[in-house]
């Protein structure tokens, strides 16, 4: 029998950036840890069908799903929080919506009628909301954007009238906002909050939950000010206060019984919460025995969000591993063999990142040159690997100009599109997305200990791969192929076995890695690193 799911809509005010995504997540994380099954939804009033087009400083990573879709970093959240996998249906864009509905039009379907925003797009928005009807208890429908923006609107009007179809007691709105303390008032202000409620109110939707950013403890006072002002009670005025780590955000919730309220609110009878397996993690992650340091090679380093799953994997890793992993931003564009001793100077390991283009390219080469020889851990993702082929290449095995014919079409494109894809002169075409099989060819590697496994599941985005004209020069070179697509005929791991830890992969390691569990490779590769680390003193 399919189940009655309950919906939670969660909307945004006052100002972006107040870390909605983190809120759903840790919302679904207590709904789930009460025994109800739950997924995310994001909605995202851009225009673009897909991030996957957007420069990462506009929009950070582009997180892609076990289906191939590319979709927004906040469905990275979604999974490393809630342990589930996102497909494309979790992650819809106003693109996605139009574009629908216009094609929809130009086949005739809307049987001559004028095609408006209400109700031809507000429909295919609920449309898509409903796409897990029934699926899960609980279904959190993120809405991008701040109430208010033009663009917003058809997406808060699907909600109020989802809201409606799906009959009292079934949904809830819970709105995160922005309460600023004012130093020269010595004051926190609700006014902000005040202001995005009654917009809010506008489209027809009552808060039922308000969760207010703020610097500091909002104290009694204010809540129930906020409360009397925007309709809520008392006890659903709840505080969202800076955390030291993300993942402590859904502890702080359950100290408010946020979890109880929206059960109470939809009318579900749940199992009580348990949170003790998230808190032994994040105490971990607050309290670590070590420390290890890791330096982030790339030429995005100017904006966090382009690496976000890295990050993560990385603080799992470290939690796993008990130590915290400092993260040294390296932007691969200023290295130079001159620049390298200086940037790279107490490191324990280093992870080249994955990019596009072939700005930053040297400094990564240099780089990987520099890990190799001093026999520091190297973690290749992607571009990371494709270099570290290339380094090989021109380093060990005699071929100067070897490079990617992503940079330069010549004679030694050790990387380059395999020969179905040459013919393809659309871009968009020939991208490798999403989940595809790969089998770990030797035991012995870093990579089979790893994931002690002899087949594996891995995401990809990319269009370029490793040349199979070149395999035979380069494993003479002392390279080791450790895993291969099933067939054996597309690379996916690299390794030098003569060297601490020298892996580099073609798939995306890090936006399989979940909280608590994290991801094989990154906790070998921490773990390598901390040995690093006591290798180095022990030396000194
Ligand atoms: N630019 C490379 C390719 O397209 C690598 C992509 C990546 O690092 N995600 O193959």
């Amino acid at each position: 029998m399919p189940k009655t799911s309950k919906y939670i809509f969660i909307t945004g005010g006052v100002l972006s950036s107040l870390g909605k995504g983190i809120a759903s997540s840790s919302i679904g994380l207590l709904l789930k840890q009460r025994g109800l099954s739950v997924t995310v939804q994001k909605f995202d009033p851009y225009i673009n069908v897909d991030p996957g087009t957007m420069n990462p400083y506009q929009h950070g990573e582009v997180y892609v799903t076990d289906d191939g879709a590319e979709t927004d970093l906040d469905l990275g959240h979604y999974e490393r929080y809630l342990d589930v996998s996102m497909s494309k249906a979790n992650n819809a864009t106003a693109g996605q919506v139009y574009n629908e509905v216009i094609q929809r039009e130009r086949r005739g379907e809307y049987l001559g009628k004028t095609v408006q925003v209400i109700p031809h797009i507000t429909d295919e928005i609920k449309r898509r909301m409903r796409a897990f009807d029934g699926v899960y208890d609980v279904i959190i429908i993120e809405v991008g954007g701040t109430v208010g923006d033009i663009e917003s609107l058809p997406f808060l009007e699907a909600c109020r009238q989802l809201h409606l179809d799906l009959g009292r007691g079934n949904s809830i709105n819970v709105h995160l906002t922005y309460v600023p303390y004012i130093r020269s008032a010595g004051e926190l202000k609700t006014k902000p909050t005040q202001h995005s409620v009654k917009t809010l109110m506008e489209f027809g939707i009552m808060p039922d939950v308000l969760l207010c950013r703020a610097e500091m403890k909002l104290g009694r006072e204010i809540r129930s000010k906020i409360g009397l002002f925007c309709n809520v009670e008392e006890r659903s005025v709840i505080e969202a206060l800076d955390a030291e780590t993300i993942y402590e955000v859904p502890q702080m919730f359950a100290k408010r019984e946020l979890d109880a309220i929206v059960c109470e609110k939809l009318g579900i009878r749940a199992k009580a919460l348990n949170l003790d397996t998230w808190t032994r993690f994040t105490n971990r992650i607050k309290h670590p025995r070590e420390e290890v340091t890791i330096a982030l090679i790339g030429k995005y380093i100017k904006y966090k969000d382009s690496y976000k799953s890295i990050g993560e994997a990385l603080i799992h890793a470290g939690a796993i591993n008990n130590a915290r992993v400092n993260v040294r931003w390296v932007d691969s564009e200023i290295l130079t063999e001159q620049t390298l001793a200086s940037e790279l100077d107490g490191i324990d390991g280093a992870l080249v990142a994955p990019g596009f283009g072939s700005r930053g390219i040297e400094g990564k080469l240099a780089a990987i040159k520099w890990l190799r020889e001093s026999g520091t851990p190297f973690f290749g993702i992607c571009l990371g690997m494709q270099c570290a082929v290339i380094e090989i290449a021109r380093n060990l095995a005699g071929m100067p100009q070897a490079t990617s014919a992503e940079f330069r079409k010549n004679k030694f494109n050790v990387i380059d599109l395999m020969p179905d894809q040459q013919k393809v002169t659309n871009k968009g075409g020939t991208m490798r997305l999403g989940s595809y099989p790969c089998v770990l060819t030797n035991q012995r590697s870093k990579a089979f200990k790893a994931y002690k496994s002899a087949t594996i599941d891995e995401r990809h985005r990319h269009r370029y791969e490793f040349n199979n004209d070149f395999r035979a020069a380069l494993e003479a070179a002392g390279l080791t192929v450790t895993g291969t697509s099933p067939d054996g005929r597309l690379v996916e791991i690299i390794e030098l076995p003569s060297h601490p830890w020298f892996v580099g992969v073609q798939f995306h390691p890090e936006l399989k890695s979940r909280a608590v569990t994290g991801h094989p490779l990154f906790i070998s590769f921490v773990k390598a690193s901390m040995a690093h680390r006591k290798s180095l003193s022990s030396r000194s």
